[in-house]
């Protein structure tokens, strides 16, 4: 089998015009507010593209940049002032953060209301006992995929390998508040393949390049990777998976670069807008 391609920058370009109108339509410009706390190159670019996205389809954005020496007292304050700003719908503080912030509590010190990341436990809660929430951006862009791809999910296993917070947890969430089977794997997960191979859908989430390989996957799956690991001598992004020798294997994939990483920043515009909608109901 030679697996059809999950075209992750596609469907995002799609979203995104799909955003555009839904904004042209409301009375006000969305606005989202992003805190940026120090220099590190990684979340400088990441923070640039959201700003950049967020203007394409017409959502105000502002990001407040602060110095890595910032306290968390005055972090904390800002994110108060952000949460009773009438104007501001959505905040979202790029992480990592620095060693002496507590992230937990800067995350939950955001209104759940304008929790456009959807890392605050009162979301986390919501999601967790399958009512509307403000859903994480990565698993909700990959729930997004199996939507366009007509994937069904009813009964079939789902195999997520990973358990972060903010990727492996409320991915498995998703699947199985749509009706799948799920298992989760982690590092101390036994005898993966055995695992990984039984399963309809896949979805790797971990950061190690190469770890699924074909004996992992069983003929015919559904391979989500979630991945992206930055191969500087090369100048290159590799995921999870040994896309050339699984893409035999498997009936879809997403290729990385352009699988699943446009998505969670079309995913993060949708939920500025939901956030904005949810706000102004009357
Ligand atoms: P993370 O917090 O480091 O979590 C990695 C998970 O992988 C952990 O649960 C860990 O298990 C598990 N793991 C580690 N080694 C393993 C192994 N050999 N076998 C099975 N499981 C193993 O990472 P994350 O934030 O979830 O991100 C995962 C990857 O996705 C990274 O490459 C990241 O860059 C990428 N990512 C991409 C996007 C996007 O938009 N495309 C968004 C977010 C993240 P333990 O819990 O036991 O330690």
């Amino acid at each position: 089998m030679t697996a059809k391609l999950i075209d992750g920058k596609k469907l995002a370009e799609k979203v995104r015009q799909r955003l555009k109108i839904v904004v042209k339509s409301l009375k006000k410009k969305p606005k989202l507010v992003v805190v940026l706390v120090g220099d590190n190159p990684a979340s400088q670019i990441y923070v640039k593209n959201k700003q950049k996205y967020a203007l394409e389809v017409g959502i105000e954005s502002d990001v407040i940049r602060l110095d890595k020496t910032v306290e968390e007292k005055k972090l904390l304050k800002i994110i108060k002032k952000l949460n009773k700003d009438k104007k501001v719908n959505g905040i979202l503080v790029q992480l990592p953060l620095l060693s002496h912030i507590n992230e937990f509590d800067v995350i939950n010190a955001i209104s759940p209301q304008k929790d456009v990341d959807g890392f605050s436990v009162y979301n986390k809660g919501l999601l967790s006992i399958g009512k509307d929430a403000l859903v994480p951006c990565t698993p909700l862009g990959i729930m997004e995929m199996f939507k366009e791809y007509k994937i069904n999910l009813k009964g079939k296993l789902a195999v997520v390998v990973g358990r972060s917070n903010i990727v492996g947890k409320p991915m498995a969430q998703l699947l199985l508040n749509n009706d799948a089977t799920v298992i989760q794997c982690h590092s101390k997960t036994k005898n993966l393949s055995d695992i990984t191979s039984k399963a309809d859908i896949l979805i790797s989430a971990v950061g190690k390049k190469n770890l699924i390989t074909e004996k992992y996957v069983k003929d015919g799956a559904i391979v989500i990777d979630v991945a992206m690991i930055r191969d500087e001598k090369n100048k290159k992004w590799l995921g999870d998976v040994n896309f050339e020798k699984v893409s035999k294997k498997a009936s879809f994939i997403t290729p990385v670069p352009g699988g699943v990483g446009p998505m969670t920043i079309a995913m993060l515009l949708q939920n500025t807008i939901t956030a904005y909608k949810e706000q102004n109901k009357k």
